[in-house]
């Protein structure tokens, strides 16, 4: 079994679900006492969250990397990034380390695809809603059609991310808001609709909502338990 790296605390309400769901798969794929092996690298998501905010990403780049490097050095086999926002630095980590960077957007639309969907609403911060780095990849790496809220819908998504599920809040109202956006977004011709932020699917569970739901924290996980046992 290879040794899972993970970039962790942002925020760490994810973080929890990622190490349930890395074990549970584990223990469910090899049965017995079995638990993943990994090592977590958390940081301060107050300090990140002000430098997003500032537009300061070659910060955070520069923190990133460094995490990456010293999973690679404690000996991980891959990088996990556990925010899908901070994709937006990918390619910089990638640049920087000679281990895989399990990139959440391409196991993401493996999973779209792997269900025979092909337009897909994509939900998260507004930088993963707005800006190429994404929404871009899933369109021209993976053939995938994009659709994201109007202006309203993203502020209210935003605003419940940082306002609420960072901090730990889950309230049945912001649920109904996430699943209303998700309904306009399937009447606009989603098959599916991304959770594209690591703590939405804490939120926001499957079965209530009008389209299927792609948990990436679920499906990031997942795919690096696949890679740690080689399959
Ligand atoms: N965890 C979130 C994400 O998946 C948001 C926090 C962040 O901006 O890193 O994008």
């Amino acid at each position: 079994m290879k040794t899972i790296g993970l970039i962790g605390g942002m925020s760490w309400e994810s973080s929890l679900e990622y190490y349930r769901i890395l074990n549970q798969t584990t223990r469910a794929r090899l049965g017995g006492l079995h638990s993943a092996k990994l090592i977590l690298f958390s940081v301060d998501f107050a300090d990140m969250a002000a430098m997003q905010h500032d537009g300061n990403w070659a910060d955070i780049s520069a923190i990133l990397v460094e995490a990456a490097q010293q999973l690679q050095m404690a000996g991980a086999s891959m990088v996990l990034l556990g925010a899908n926002t901070m994709h937006l630095l990918a390619n910089d980590i990638e640049a920087r380390i000679s281990i895989p960077l399990v990139h959440i957007a391409d196991v993401t639309a493996a999973a779209i695809k792997a269900q025979g969907l092909g337009r897909v609403g994509l939900l998260g911060t507004r930088f993963t809603m707005e800006q190429d780095f994404y929404r871009q990849r899933l369109i021209d790496r993976h053939g995938l059609e994009v659709l994201i809220p109007s202006d309203s819908g993203r502020t209210i998504v935003h605003q419940i991310i940082y306002d609420e599920l960072c901090r730990g809040q889950f309230k049945p109202e912001s649920c109904q808001a996430v699943l209303a956006i998700c309904q306009e977004l399937a009447a606009a011709g989603a098959e599916g609709v991304i959770l594209g932020c690591t703590e939405l699917e804490l939120l926001v569970k499957d079965a209530a909502a009008a389209v299927p739901l792609f948990p990436t924290t679920r499906i990031h996980a997942e795919a690096a338990v696949n890679l740690a046992l080689g399959s």
